[in-house]
């Protein structure tokens, strides 16, 4: 190559339109060339005399302090290079970012010099830009992120907003750092569902979302994921999304669920509830003939109660026996209040002898309680009840709740504070039958 090494260094520098700084320590000379001045909307001339106060002047006095510190570090030997980000006023008054390097300069056999020399490079715009996603990032009601899948089962975090902090007292930089950070703190029961989730954005490439509890500062929440896959210009297939916290929506959807499946005053299931469940149980009776049983209680003489005691009194008596009734049923036993004063007990796993055995265990419980009018007079309360076993015969929900019904009244008719199966109802019938 006929070019000479000084005119080389000079297009290079020329073609990279970075400003140069010179600085001697000892002295505090500085040389900038032409383009540093033009960066900041001066001539070189226009700055003259040039000195490091010039520097000092134009450099924000919070970088220029930082600046100087790192510059210690390196002349320490702590750190190789002296790298910085500085804000630099400009000719109009405004702030241009500089990405500011340098070093000390050596000679061939290693012994320092008087000087440090470097480059300024004009970074406003991807400063500015940055800054703008970080706004955007602190005012949107969420964290935003960005994964990227190193393989099928893991996930990195390339870029995860600062709200991260507030959100779930995790740092965005540790979880950038590593994902595990993220992953751990999410519930154990829903860790499952995150991964398929996951998976499944993997392996459709398309939008995926999921819902899911972390664990902030001891007590869970539910936030929800939504990510979308995007090609990068690398031809990395990376997801940007953004996660929300639903804690809110969630407790109430809970509590939505609840009552409408709770009965108000005692607090058991409710119609609704009781006959999907008895609709499940009778499904798995056709498929795996798995045997259920059923009691239908009803309180005697209740309108009584109602018009001797009062409404009130009569609403206690409801909760009353709610109680009574949950308190002695096995935990896979379901209990529930169809109406009025009408209760509905589902035996999973259970035949018709048993079932007689636990509806007179219930009748007793009840018969045996004392009840408190509104002055604390007791009185006694009886319920009749209908017991009946699921069996082939029967062809619906309604088929079964109408031959328990009719248990029910029999019991009733039979003179009240009774319970009554289908066998015991089948053999009265068939005596009665066989009078003349
Ligand atoms: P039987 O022994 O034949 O069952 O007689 P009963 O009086 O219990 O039956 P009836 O159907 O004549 O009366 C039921 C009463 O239950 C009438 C109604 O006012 C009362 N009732 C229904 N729901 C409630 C409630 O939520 N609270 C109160 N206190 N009473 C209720
Ligand atoms: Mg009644
Ligand atoms: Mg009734």
């Amino acid at each position: 190559m006929n070019l000479s090494p000084e005119l080389r260094l000079q297009a290079i520098i020329d073609g990279t339109r970075a400003g140069t700084w010179e600085w001697n320590i000892k002295t505090g000379e500085v040389i900038f060339n032409e383009r540093w001045a033009t960066m900041l909307g001066f001539t070189l001339e226009e700055i003259q005399p040039l000195s490091i106060e010039t520097w000092n002047r134009l450099c924000h006095p919070d970088d220029l302090k930082h600046s100087y510190t790192l510059i210690s570090q390196h002349l320490d030997n702590q750190i190789p290079f002296y790298e910085c980000l500085c804000r630099v006023r400009r000719k109009d008054g405004s702030w241009c970012w500089i990405q500011d390097r340098g070093m000390l300069v050596r000679r061939p056999d290693g012994t320092p010099t008087d000087w440090m020399m470097g480059t300024h490079i004009d970074v406003s715009v991807e400063q500015e830009s940055r800054q703008h996603l970080a706004h955007l990032a602190a005012s949107v009601p969420g964290i935003l992120f960005s994964f990227e899948m190193v393989s099928p089962v893991a996930l990195r975090f390339t870029y995860v907003s600062e709200r991260s902090y507030n959100y779930f007292g995790l740092d965005c930089k540790a979880i950038e750092a590593n994902a595990c950070v993220f992953f751990d703190a999410i519930h154990p029961l829903d860790s499952a569902a995150v991964q398929a989730a996951a998976q499944s954005c993997y392996t459709s490439l398309s939008e995926g979302a999921c819902q899911f509890r972390m664990c902030v500062d001891g007590s869970e929440q539910w936030f929800r994921a939504v990510a979308r896959p995007i090609r990068d210009p690398l031809d990395k297939l990376v997801w940007h999304g953004m996660l929300t916290n639903i804690d809110d929506q969630k407790q109430l959807e809970n509590k939505l669920a609840y009552l409408s499946i709770t009965d108000e005053l005692t607090g058991l299931f409710n119609r609704r509830y009781l006959t999907q469940a008895l609709n499940d149980a009778m499904a798995l009776y056709q498929r795996y003939q798995t045997p259920f049983s059923l009691i239908s209680f009803d309180i005697d003489h209740f309108k009584q109660i109602n018009d001797s005691h009062g409404h009130l009194v009569g609403d206690r008596v409801l909760t009353k026996i709610s109680e009574l009734m949950k308190h002695r049923l096995r935990v896979t036993d379901i209990v529930g209040r169809m109406g009025g004063e009408e209760f509905l007990v589902l035996l999973p796993d259970t035949l018709e002898e048993e079932a007689v055995q636990v509806a007179e265990n219930l009748r007793q419980a009840v018969n045996q309680s004392e009840f408190l009018t509104e002055d604390n007079t007791p009185f006694l309360v009886s319920v009749s009840g209908g017991v009946l076993e699921m069996a082939e015969a029967i062809i619906s929900v309604e088929d079964l709740l109408r031959r328990s019904d009719r248990l029910l009244y029999e019991a009733k008719e039979d003179g009240r504070n009774r319970v009554l199966d289908e066998q015991t109802s089948s053999k009265k019938r068939g005596l009665l039958a066989s009078f003349p």
